[in-house]
C-alpha cells in the first residue's frame, strides 16, 4: 500500500516528552527568547520546536522510583520550588539488609544510598508540570503521536514518520484511517527513554555502539496508600538481600510520600541465569518480608507499573550525535547505576543538547561536525564527572554481589578505575542457562491483599490499547518460539514480561505463542531480554499504553 503522507517541517523535532526531551525543548525555547530579545540575527522561533509524546497525556508513560537530585531542575527553572510538584524532601535515608525473616539497618548509610538534599517525586506529575511550561514557552507539543520510523538522510537523520492511525489488526485501513505524518526537521532529538525503538534502529544502522553493549535492569513498582503513621513522608530506604539471590544484581526501595502514600518496588538486572526467573514474582515475594508486610498491612494498592532502565553507564553510551540528530536521556545511557539516579542527568543532557542546537541554528549548520559539540559539552559537565566515577560499577557485579562489592570498593578509592579499566560487559540475554527439561514452575496467583498476579497489577497500571490494531510486538520468527525456545529456555518471555503479554498456548499437540499486546505497559523488557533477540517493540497507535498518573 503506497501511503500519501502530509509533510510538516520543523527546526527541531524532539521524540519523547520525558524529562530529557522536555528539558531540551524548554531550555532551547528560553535561549531563543533571549536571543530574539537581544535583536540578534537570524530570528528564531520556539514554535518551530515540535515535541512528540506517544502517551495520551504528558506524563502518562513516566515511571520511576523516584528520588530526584534537583541540580538540573534548578538550572532549568531557578524558582522551581515555588510551583514544581515535588512530593517531599528526603528526611532520612536508610540502607537495609534483608534476610528472609529479619532486617538490619546499616548504622552509617553508605554514600550511594544517602539522599540528603534530594526530593521524593512522582515523575509523572513532574513531567506533566514541565509539559505545561514547555507549552507556555510556545513549543508545539503533540500528544498521542509516536515516532514510528526514522527518515534517514546521508550519514544521518532528517526527521521521523509518525505511526499510522486507524489500521485494523491485519494492517488494513479502517474508516478512521489517518496516515502518519512525515515530520522533517533540521535536528531530530531522540528522547524516547530506555531502549527507544528509533534509537535502537539508529544505533544499529550507523554502528554507534560504545565498547560495551548496553546493560539493563527492570524496575517493578507499586504505589500504596497505608494507614496514617506507618511511614514518614521523606523516609527513604533501599534494601539488599532477600529474596534476590547473591548471584543476581538487584534490590528494593521504599519511599514515604505525602498523604500516607508509599512508593515501593524492586529492581533487577536483566542478566540472570535462570530463564524462568520472574521479576514480578520476585517483587511480590519481597513484599512478604516482615518489614514490608508490616508497612503495607491495612493499606491498599493504588497503582502499578514497570519500566526498564539502562545500567551500562559511560562505556555503554552510544555515540550521541549524527548529521541532523542527537540522543538524550535514558536513550543515551545517562543514568548513574550506582545511585540509581537518572532524572537529573536526563535533564542535563537535554539542556546540553539544546545549547548545541541553538548554536547550530545560528550557524545554520546541522552536520555531525557541528553537533558533536554536544558530546564535548557532556565531557565538560557534571554528567561526565558523575558517570566517570562509576564507569566500571555495574560491570563489577556480573559475577554476583560479593565480587561486585569487592570491585566497587576498590573503584571507590581509585576514582572509578578499580582493578580493570575498562571493565567489559556482555549483553544480558547471553547469561541465560539452558533449562534441560526442568518442569515449569506454577504460575503465581497472589493473595489479592498483599500480593497480586500480573493481570491484577496490569489493571492498576491503567493500561489501554485499541485491540483492533497491528500487534506492536513484532516477533521475527514464531517457529523459534514453538521449537527451540520451548526446549532450550522454556520461553522466558512468559516470565520476564511484567504484564502477562506473552503466553504459550496449546494448539493440538504443539505450543504456539499468543501475544496479549493490549496489556503491554511499554517497559521494553521483551525487546531487551529475549534470548534470540527476535522481538522488536515498535510504537503502537498513539495514546495507547499505561496511565502512570501520580506514579
Ligand atoms: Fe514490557 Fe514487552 Fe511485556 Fe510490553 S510486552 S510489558 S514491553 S515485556
Amino acid at each position: 500500500m503506497t501511503i500519501q503522507r502530509e509533510q510538516l517541517e520543523a527546526d527541531v523535532l524532539i521524540v519523547g516528552a520525558g524529562p530529557a526531551g522536555l528539558s531540551c525543548a524548554l531550555h532551547l525555547a528560553n535561549l531563543i527568547k533571549r536571543h530574539n530579545a537581544s535583536g540578534a540575527k537570524p530570528e528564531l522561533s520556539a514554535e518551530n520546536i515540535y515535541v512528540l509524546e506517544k502517551g495520551r497525556e504528558i506524563g502518562a508513560h513516566q515511571l520511576s522510583g523516584a528520588i530526584m537530585n534537583p541540580s538540573a531542575l534548578a538550572e532549568l527553572v531557578p524558582d522551581f520550588a515555588k510551583t514544581a510538584p515535588l512530593d517531599t524532601p528526603v528526611t532520612d535515608s536508610a540502607a537495609l539488609i534483608f534476610t528472609q525473616k529479619s532486617s538490619y539497618r546499616i548504622p552509617i548509610t553508605p554514600p550511594p544510598f544517602n539522599n540528603a538534599g534530594n526530593y521524593v517525586i512522582s515523575l509523572s506529575k513532574l513531567v506533566k508540570w514541565m509539559g505545561g511550561l514547555v507549552e507556555s514557552a510556545g513549543v508545539n507539543l503533540f500528544k498521542e503521536f509516536g515516532g514510528a520510523e526514522l527518515i534517514y538522510s546521508g550519514d544521518g537523520i532528517a526527521g521521523v514518520i509518525t505511526e499510522d492511525k486507524g489500521l485494523d489488526k491485519n494492517g488494513k485501513p479502517k474508516d478512521n484511517f489517518t496516515p502518519g505524518y512525515e515530520l522533517r526537521a533540521k535536528v531530530t532529538v531522540l528522547a524516547e527513554g530506555t531502549r527507544g525503538s528509533l534509537t535502537k534502529q539508529l544505533v544499529t544502522k550507523k554502528k554507534l555502539d560504545n565498547i560495551n553493549p548496553q546493560s539493563y535492569g527492570i524496575g517493578i513498582k507499586e504505589l500504596w496508600e497505608v494507614p496514617p503513621g506507618k511511614i514518614q513522608p521523606g523516609f527513604v530506604a533501599h534494601t539488599l538481600g532477600w529474596p534476590v539471590s547473591s548471584k543476581m544484581y538487584g534490590g528494593g526501595w521504599i519511599y514515604g510520600l505525602q498523604n500516607n502514600r508509599v512508593s515501593l518496588g524492586l529492581v533487577i538486572a536483566l542478566e540472570y541465569e535462570d530463564p524462568r526467573f520472574d521479576p514480578h514474582v520476585a517483587f511480590q515475594t519481597w513484599k512478604t518480608h516482615p518489614f514490608v508486610r508490616n508497612l503495607l498491612d491495612g493499606g491498599q494498592l493504588v497503582r502499578y507499573g514497570a519500566k526498564s532502565l539502562p545500567y551500562g553507564g559511560w562505556y555503554a553510551m552510544p555515540r550521541n550525535y549524527v548529521d541532523g540528530g542527537l540522543i538524550v536521556g535514558d536513550s543515551g545511557s545517562f543514568l548513574d547505576s550506582q545511585r540509581l539516579k537518572g532524572v537529573h542527568l536526563a535533564m542535563k543532557s537535554g539542556m546540553l543538547a539544546a545549547e548545541t542546537i541553538f548554536e547550530a541554528l545560528k550557524k545554520e549548520d546541522y552536520s555531525a561536525k557541528t553537533l558533536q559539540a554536544y558530546k564535548e559539552n557532556i565531557d565538560h559537565s557534571y554528567i561526565k564527572t558523575e558517570l566517570w566515577k562509576v564507569r566500571n560499577f555495574h560491570q563489577s557485579f556480573r559475577n554476583g554481589m560479593l565480587d561486585g562489592f569487592f570491585h566497587s570498593g576498590l573503584q571507590q578509592i581509585t576514582g572509578g578505575r578499580g582493578l580493570i579499566d575498562p571493565m567489559r560487559a556482555h549483553a544480558g540475554h547471553e547469561a541465560y542457562g539452558k533449562i534441560y527439561g526442568r518442569p515449569a514452575p506454577e504460575r503465581f496467583k497472589g493473595d489479592g491483599k498483599l500480593t497480586f498476579d500480573r493481570l491484577t497489577d496490569v489493571y492498576h497500571s491503567g493500561t489501554r490499547h485499541d485491540e483492533d490494531q497491528p500487534c506492536h510486538l513484532k516477533v521475527r520468527d514464531l517457529d523459534i518460539c514453538a521449537t527451540r525456545c520451548v526446549e532450550e529456555y522454556g520461553n522466558p518471555c512468559q516470565y520476564f514480561c511484567p504484564a502477562a503479554v506473552y503466553e504459550m498456548a496449546k494448539e493440538g499437540d504443539t505450543l504456539k505463542l499468543k501475544i496479549n499486546a493490549a496489556n503491554c505497559v511499554h517497559c521494553k523488557t521483551c525487546d531487551i531480554a529475549d534470548p534470540y533477540q527476535i522481538i522488536d517493540w515498535v510504537v503502537p497507535e498513539g495514546g495507547g499504553g499505561p496511565n502512570y498518573e501520580g506514579m
